[in-house]
């Protein structure tokens, strides 16, 4: 099968606009395992993503304070620094990701791309409002991560659409991910959360995984953290927190197959976002 190696965004979307059967594939630890899995066949030919420099590369604006990663860029680098000083949450999520192997080869773009409600760097995106840089042959749209996933492995992207980055807020608080499975480590997970305390802007974030047909949103649940946070220190009283991870668990949306029963996940997400706000209280917030 012929295989395309542009190193440009615009030589990779001529070649999507030129053969709209091309399948797109960047470190191949999904696409690879469902093609010999015989769940799917690759186009006609395959456009390798991960040796475009602009997919391979971050940037800071610290005056708009964002960060756009490349979509090809691996696990492993986003759980090192320099991107994890700016995004912890995103670190934690990356460094449960599958095995070394997974997270050398593995990208942010192919977690977006492959879209699974268990994929782990979603629920960071989704909780960062982050903003989704698609291009083809017709130029260059942003989409918001709320409108790029929607629905069970689906996304908005159109063909002959190329994910070019991810921008997400550097934000100045407390963030952080965390997952249940049935092991500590290479499970996909039964439930996951990730909570992000934007102290500047008095915001909170809580984004869910695996607990509904797509990353979930709380918005009842933020709401309340916020009101009964204490800006000052980032502290809530225990039974705010005890509250807070009610309303996130009433939030949730999950099913029970193979994996896990819905009454378990339903419980364990509410835990996992009740242990993440307490957890806050206990970073050094700057005077
Ligand atoms: C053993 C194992 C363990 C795993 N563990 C985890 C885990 O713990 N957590 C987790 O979230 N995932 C896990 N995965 C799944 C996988 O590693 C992730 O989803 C990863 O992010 C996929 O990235 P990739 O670069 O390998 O994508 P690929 O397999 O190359 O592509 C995946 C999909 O995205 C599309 N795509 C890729 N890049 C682009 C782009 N730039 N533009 C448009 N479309 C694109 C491809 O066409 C394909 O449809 C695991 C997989 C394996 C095999």
């Amino acid at each position: 099968m012929p295989v395309h190696i542009p190193d440009t965004v615009e030589s990779a979307v001529e070649h999507l606009a030129a053969d709209p059967d091309a399948t797109v594939l960047a470190g191949g630890t999904d696409l690879m395992v469902e093609v010999n899995d015989g769940h799917r066949r690759p186009g006609s030919t395959v456009v390798l993503v991960n040796r475009i420099a602009e997919l391979r590369s971050w940037r800071h604006d610290p005056t708009a304070g964002q960060l756009t990663i490349g979509a090809a860029m691996t696990y492993r680098e986003l759980m090192e620094a320099p991107i994890a000083s700016m995004s912890a949450a995103l670190a934690h999520a990356s460094r449960t990701v599958g095995s070394p192997q997974i997270r050398n080869a593995g990208t942010l773009g192919g977690n977006l791309g492959t879209c699974s409600p268990a994929g782990d760097g979603l629920p960071v995106l989704v909780a960062l409002d982050a903003v989704i840089e698609l291009a083809s042959t017709t130029g260059r749209r942003s989409v918001p991560i709320s409108e790029f996933i929607v629905g069970v492995k689906q996304n908005a992207l159109r063909s002959g659409e190329l994910i070019v980055s991810i921008t997400i807020p550097v934000v100045d608080g407390f963030q952080a991910y965390a997952k249940v499975g049935v092991r500590n480590a290479m499970v996909i997970a039964v439930a996951s959360a990730c909570l992000v305390i934007d102290r500047p802007r008095r915001r909170v974030g809580v984004a869910l995984g695996s607990v509904g047909p797509r990353i979930l949103r709380c918005p009842d649940a933020e709401q309340d953290l916020t009101d009964s946070l204490d800006w000052d220190t980032l502290t809530a009283s225990p039974a705010d927190l005890e509250r807070f991870g009610r309303m996130v668990s009433e939030a949730s949306r999950p099913i029970t197959d193979h994996r896990s029963t819905e009454e378990y996940r339903r419980h364990a997400v509410g835990v996992l976002a009740r242990r993440l706000a307490r957890r806050a209280s206990q970073v050094e917030v700057a005077a």
